[in-house]
């Protein structure tokens, strides 16, 4: 077996012992002689998997009766509509700070329910840089809630202070840095959470919702879209994606096996400190575009002198076995995703790379 160091952004890396468990348990599941995949959402061996799935979240992020973790499908563009439709009603109106392309779909999708305004932008000629501070958050002190997206996957910055929106409700898209931290869940009025980058796989949202918010939800829209729905039958109103929600419980288990996310943020920071550190090393070659203390840990964005340069270095790379360095089409340049699951091996022969290429062209 040759593994590639994966540098995707979604889908990307999940811990190899998760899939070798996965692999292991494929056909016969724990001696049942079936595939998790083949029982009974409503059966013992796949309700214990979907508890611990819950379980384990709270336990990792440690909170408690406070929230509800709900397990949903339709990865974290479905809640971009989900979350306006539940607890934004006519009459009132959002507030979304715009920090990159995945909080403009938000900030899109919320118009299209009712009024949705922008509480600060950090848009400049088309791209962003940074993430703004708490003095440039215009917010309506009436607002239904507050969106922000803590990791912008795209641009590669991240927010590394948590807004202080006194009473209004705060809502946080964390799908490309859900879990790389420890966080204090009780900011939060709601976290939802695509899967696919830190997680499992792609199709399965995470959604941390605050039980007293959950009471003013709206009412009169379609059941399976109400998270009251969800909440009332622990993420069981109709048949979960099983599969998704059992590779997330094993991901879950090796975490914690690992130290927990104290131990994964440590992981984390040494990963993205080696990495800038190889960029800031050679600012005549390397240029990270982004504002410093806006940096993401998650997704490391950085340009080469000429794009013909950036062309040449994905594809040695990838010669190399290291895959998905491409930038997004929207940003251009190198983009290494350096999720929880990525190894700081991978950084490391990544950097190495990047040492030998400048040598050869700089
Ligand atoms: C990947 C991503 C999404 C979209 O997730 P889907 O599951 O494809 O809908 C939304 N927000 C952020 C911040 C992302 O990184």
């Amino acid at each position: 077996m040759s593994r590639v160091h994966n540098f995707n952004a979604g889908p990307a890396a999940l811990p190899l012992p998760v899939l070798e468990l996965a692999q292991q348990e494929l056909c016969d599941y724990r001696g049942t002689g079936m595939s998790i995949m083949e029982h009974s959402h409503r059966g013992k061996a796949y309700d214990e998997v979907h508890a611990a799935a819950i379980a384990l979240t709270r336990e990792l992020l440690g909170f408690g009766d406070s929230h509800e973790v709900l397990l949903l499908q339709g990865g974290a563009s479905l809640q971009f509509a989900m979350l306006p439709m539940n607890f934004l009603p006519a009459g009132a109106s959002a507030d979304y700070v715009l920090t990159g392309g995945w909080s403009e779909k938000a900030f899109e999708e919320a118009k299209r329910v009712g009024t949705a305004r922008v509480a600060a932008t950090t848009c400049e000629d088309g791209r962003y840089r940074r993430i703004p501070k708490q003095s440039e958050l215009a917010l309506d002190p009436k607002a239904a809630y507050v969106h922000i997206t803590t990791n912008n996957t795209l641009f590669g910055t991240q927010w590394h202070y948590v807004p202080e929106t006194g009473e209004l409700p705060l809502v946080a898209d964390m799908s490309s840095d859900f879990l790389w931290k420890p966080i204090d869940v009780s900011r939060y009025a709601l976290i939802y959470a695509g899967a696919q980058k830190n997680v499992g796989p792609s199709g399965l949202a995470v959604v941390i919702v605050k039980k007293s918010w959950l009471d003013k939800a709206r009412t009169d829209i379609p059941t399976i879209l109400r998270y009251a729905t969800h909440a009332k039958n622990a993420s069981l109103y109709n048949t979960p994606n099983t599969w998704g929600i059992y590779i997330m419980r094993n991901v879950l288990e090796h975490v914690k096996r690992e130290g927990g996310l104290p131990a994964v943020e440590r992981a984390n920071r040494k990963k993205a400190d080696t990495l800038y550190a190889a960029i800031d090393a050679a600012p005549d070659f390397f240029r990270c575009p982004v504002e410093r203390d806006s940096r993401s840990t998650m997704n490391v964005g950085f340009r080469l002198p000429t794009e013909e340069l950036e062309a040449a270095f994905v594809k040695q790379a990838t010669e190399r076995g290291m895959i998905g360095l491409k930038g997004h089409r929207s940003t251009g340049g190198i983009r290494a995703s350096i999720y929880n699951a990525v190894p700081l091996a991978s950084v490391e022969a990544l950097v190495a790379f990047m040492g030998e290429f400048h040598k050869a062209h700089g």
